[in-house]
C-alpha cells in the first residue's frame, strides 16, 4: 500500500479544503480495498448527497471524512436531524476516517468504523448556525470517536503502520452481527456493554468486573430497573456471537482475532 497523496492532482485547485478532498478521494480509490469483500470501491458521483464510495461486488457503502494533523475525539458531520433519522433503520454508510500530514503528504491514519456501531449517543448535536448565516438555524452534528468501543475501529494504517489485510477482514466479521438487530436501541445495549468490556482492559475478565459498572449504567438508562440482568443478558449475546467465550465461574475471555481465523480456514 503507497501511503503517499498524490499531490499533482490538487494543482488546479485554489483552497485548502477543495485539495485535500481531491488528494484523498483519490487516494482511498486507488488503494483502498472493501473491508467486508476485499474486493475495490468506487467513487460515486459528486452529486450525491450521503455517501462517497461504494463496492462494486457487495455493495456496502462509505462515507469519507478526512482531517489533517491528528484524529482527535470527534469529527463534525451533516445535519443532525438528518443523521438521526438515518441510524434509525441503520441506513447510514459506513464511514471510513482519514488522517494525513501536511508536512509529507502522505496517509498517517486510516480506520473504517462500521454503521453498526452508529447509536444516537455518538451523535452530538452542534450549535445551530446564526440567523445572518447562508444556511440560518441549520444545526450539523458531530461524531463522537471516543464513544465507540474500540472493536468499532478498524484500522488499515495505524500510525504510518499497514494492518495485513486478513486482519482488517477479520475485525470487519468480527462486529457485523451487530446488523442482525437493527433497531439501534437494542444494538445500543450491546454497545455499551462493549465499552465497558473496553475499560477493564483485560482479556479475562469476571462477571464481577463489568458488574462495577451498574451504578453508572442506572444513571445512564433511569428506566431499566434490572441493570445487572441487562449485563448478564449482553455477556450471553457477545458470547454467542463469538466476541467473547465463557470459561466457567463467572469468567470470560474475548476471542482472540487469530483464533477466530483459524476457526474460519
Ligand atoms: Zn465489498
Amino acid at each position: 500500500m503507497n501511503l503517499d497523496l498524490d499531490q499533482r492532482l490538487s494543482a488546479a485547485y485554489k483552497s485548502p479544503s477543495q485539495k485535500a478532498r481531491v488528494l484523498t478521494e483519490n487516494w482511498v480509490e486507488r488503494e483502498i480495498y472493501c473491508p467486508n469483500c476485499g474486493l475495490s470501491l468506487r467513487q460515486f458521483p459528486n452529486s450525491r448527497p450521503v455517501a462517497d464510495f461504494f463496492c462494486l461486488s457487495c455493495r456496502e457503502e462509505f462515507e469519507l471524512k478526512s482531517k489533517k494533523d491528528k484524529i482527535g475525539d470527534k469529527v463534525v458531520d451533516g445535519a443532525y436531524e438528518t443523521m438521526l433519522e438515518r441510524l434509525k433503520d441503520l441506513n447510514n454508510p459506513n464511514f471510513f476516517f482519514l488522517n494525513y500530514s501536511i508536512t509529507s503528504w502522505a496517509v498517517v491514519n486510516f480506520l473504517v468504523i462500521p454503521k453498526h456501531f452508529f447509536t444516537a449517543d455518538i451523535i452530538e448535536m452542534r450549535k445551530p448556525l446564526s440567523p445572518e448565516a447562508r444556511r440560518s438555524h441549520w444545526v450539523g452534528c458531530n461524531i463522537l470517536l471516543r464513544s465507540i468501543p474500540e472493536a468499532g475501529k478498524i484500522y488499515f494504517i495505524r500510525d504510518h503502520q499497514v494492518s495485513p489485510k486478513d486482519k482488517v477482514s477479520a475485525e470487519w466479521r468480527r462486529t457485523l452481527f451487530l446488523r442482525e438487530s437493527s433497531r439501534s436501541e437494542s444494538r445500543g445495549w450491546t454497545l455499551t456493554v462493549m465499552k465497558c468490556i473496553d475499560r477493564l482492559d483485560k482479556k479475562d475478565f469476571l462477571l464481577d468486573d463489568v458488574y462495577k459498572f451498574e451504578e453508572e449504567l442506572k444513571r445512564a438508562y433511569p428506566g431499566n430497573k434490572h441493570i445487572k440482568d441487562k449485563i448478564r443478558q449482553q455477556l450471553q449475546i457477545l458470547r454467542d456471537k463469538g466476541y467473547l467465550e465463557f470459561i466457567g465461574r463467572g469468567k470470560y475471555r474475548l476471542t482472540p482475532l487469530e483464533h477466530k481465523e483459524e476457526n474460519a480456514r
